[in-house]
């Protein structure tokens, strides 16, 4: 496919609104789906409630058991377009760029596999293995409905050999490049504290006041510093990216001499991304009580989203919590939380194949094992034992990541181009498996 084509598809693709809540994932659905229509490839939609939907498709290898997944979802989360400079679902184009919600979360990538999923069936050699194409559903609020409820219905995708989806990408820091394949990820502890009080007018305030109990237990949450603990993978992937930085004073060796220094540590708190490898982190992302200027409300919230390091114990990590906010305020943990840390092992062939894909299109770059600070759907597939590796081949810098479920999010042109070439790059090695 040439390039302008797959701008003009990735331009329509995020016209499709499928923020999630409330999803509405369909159109998107039926959208790749006309692709695989026009090339004759037989697929199958799967619609777990009304609007909802996940595609699954599958090209024939040699041998039908132990299938490779291309895995994508097609939800994305909301965008507000006061907050754009541009409609987040206008598919607008400036200076070089895409811009639309699920421009780097997922949809661009989703298009690139599909795209890249149609080129190896043309190019028509028959494959080692089953490769499937799975776009799915529900990613954004826990997956219920999109993988988890694939893998009830294709027996098949539990039997995968390797999985292919988000996590990854290849970042640009001071005019450097790294590539991260992600292979675990931290766990997903998100919460709000409530506090109830008297009501009353605004002018006689009194000590029975919600918002202030709130904010008080609120405060010493988000100024709580968790230590620092270290991660197999953190380590190998900060190694890799630090090794022979200057930090001030120092040249940096390796992280455990690194954590001694003093400028080093304040160098983490400086750095959201390295300090979210390191340590649980806690953000204040809500915030509820009152409607009016003169009513005291009688009861107030604040939500918190968490994410701790894949060694850390939940329950633990909430009883920490519960003594930090104290005994005005309740914490309710939200949505379940896994106990388990899931993560594939890197030493694989596939991580070779990878990393060899890459450097063809790259040169000799670090390609490293990292772990996402977010959750994604890949989860499942590892909690099955299943390697799956989080990766897609465009080069990002840290501002344009900052974009992810923020404001502006947008692909540069050259990012779809090396996405497409690197998706097929990827493929074709990975496909050579036996
Ligand atoms: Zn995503």
């Amino acid at each position: 496919m040439d390039l302008d084509s797959l701008v003009h598809y990735a331009k329509e693709f995020l016209r499709l609104n499928s923020a999630n809540p409330p999803g509405c994932e369909e159109e998107s659905v039926l959208f790749l789906e006309s692709f695989l229509k026009k090339e004759g490839i037989e697929s199958e939609i799967f619609s777990p409630a009304p609007k909802r939907a996940n595609l699954y498709a599958r090209i024939e290898g040699k041998r039908s058991d132990m299938p490779l997944v291309l895995l994508s979802h097609l939800d994305t989360v909301p965008a507000k377009p006061e907050e754009w400079d541009v409609d987040p679902f206008g598919g607008e184009i400036k200076d070089g760029f895409l811009y639309g919600r699920g421009a780097i979360d997922m949809k661009v990538q989703a298009l690139c596999q599909l795209f890249a999923f149609l080129e190896i069936r043309k190019e028509r050699f028959i494959p080692e293995k089953d490769i499937i194409f799975l776009a799915t559903c529900d990613e954004e609020t826990g997956g219920k409905l999109g993988v988890k409820f694939m893998l009830e219905k294709k027996e098949i995708l539990s039997e995968a050999d390797f999985v292919l989806s988000e996590g990854g990408f290849i970042i640009e820091d001071g005019g450097q490049i790294h590539a991260q394949i992600s292979v675990t990820e931290k766990k997903v502890s998100q919460f709000f504290i409530k506090a109830k009080g008297k009501g009353g007018h605004g002018s006689t305030p009194h000590k029975d006041n919600p918002n202030e109990k709130v904010i008080e237990a609120a405060q010493r949450i988000i100024s709580y510093k968790w230590p620092i603990k270290l991660y197999p993978v953190a380590i190998k992937y900060i190694d890799g990216v630090m090794k022979g930085k200057r930090i001030e004073n120092f040249e940096y060796i390796d992280l455990k001499s690194a954590l001694k220094k003093k400028s080093f540590l304040s160098f983490v708190d400086d750095s959201p991304h390295i300090n979210a490898l390191l340590r649980n982190t806690v953000t204040c992302t809500i915030l509820k009580g009152g409607e009016k200027i003169n009513v005291i409300p009688v009861e107030a919230e604040a939500y918190f989203d968490a994410r701790i390091l894949p060694q850390e114990r939940q329950n633990k990590f909430y009883s920490k919590i519960r003594r930090i906010a104290g005994k005005k305020v309740e914490v309710i943990p939200i949505g379940e939380s896994s106990e388990r840390a899931y993560y594939s092992n890197y030493r694989t062939r596939y991580f070779e194949a990878i990393a060899n894909g890459i450097r063809e299109l790259f040169g000799p770059i670090p390609v490293l094992p990292y772990m996402t600070t977010g959750a994604t759907d890949l989860r499942y597939f590892r909690s099955l034992g299943i390697p799956a590796y989080g990766f897609f081949p465009i080069v990002l810098t840290k501002d344009e990541i900052m974009r992810m479920h923020g404001v502006n999010e947008r692909i540069s042109i050259e990012n779809i181009k090396r996405g497409y070439e690197g998706m097929k790059n990827i493929l074709r090695a990975l496909l050579s498996f036996k």
